[in-house]
């Protein structure tokens, strides 16, 4: 990712890259994954001390580059002001698709898996697994996917994953897309 600062008074503008392995996104109660992602990337003010005498800045982070796999964590555990902590079990959308944007390009991605975490308490509970059909493609009509539950393994859809996994979805994997040509099912990942 590229953070840039830039102070609100003379617009000098500073800039770090930093790696991540995935990204913590807050939870938007009933909105979508694209929404959170746009909300993560909006740019929000800090108090910086600029050399022109300014006092506000404004930072934002941009993709530097697009990953193969986007991992996105939802932020749905919390500390109370009594530091407790507590589950967020309100629901979001989930779609299948989801549109990345960076400088350079553009890139849709596919949600591949999702780990969700079942129980209401934030110490206990259980997580579980969908995944995508390693033999099912993107866009086979027949959607094929497997949900792990410890030693048991069922089949599934991706539609029925978006559906069942609403308040439970905590992290999510999302492949990008290739281009039709350059498609290599053994190595899409
Ligand atoms: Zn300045």
């Amino acid at each position: 990712m590229q953070n840039t600062r830039t102070c609100k008074s003379c617009g000098a503008q500073s800039t770090r890259q930093e790696d991540f392995s995935n990204l913590s996104l807050n939870l938007a109660p009933g909105g979508s994954v694209q929404q959170m992602l746009q909300d993560y990337l909006m740019e929000t003010e800090l108090d910086f001390h600029c050399e022109c005498g300014g006092n506000k800045s404004g930072q934002q982070s941009t993709f530097a580059t697009l990953p193969k796999v986007l991992m996105l964590h939802l932020k749905r555990f919390q500390f109370t002001p009594f530091l407790q902590l507590e589950k967020l079990s309100d629901p979001i959308d989930l779609y299948r698709e989801l549109l990345v944007t960076s400088a350079q390009a553009d890139g849709w991605y596919s949600l591949a898996s999702v780990i969700s975490h079942l129980g209401s308490g934030g110490n206990e509970g259980h997580y579980v697994s969908d995944g995508m059909h390693p033999d099912t493609q993107l866009d086979d009509p027949a959607d094929l996917w497997l949900a792990f539950n410890d030693t048991k393994v069922t089949e599934s859809t991706g539609a029925a994953v978006c559906k069942q996994r609403q308040r439970t979805a905590y992290v999510l994997f999302y492949q990008r897309r290739v281009r039709e040509q350059d498609y290599q099912p053994d190595t899409r990942l």
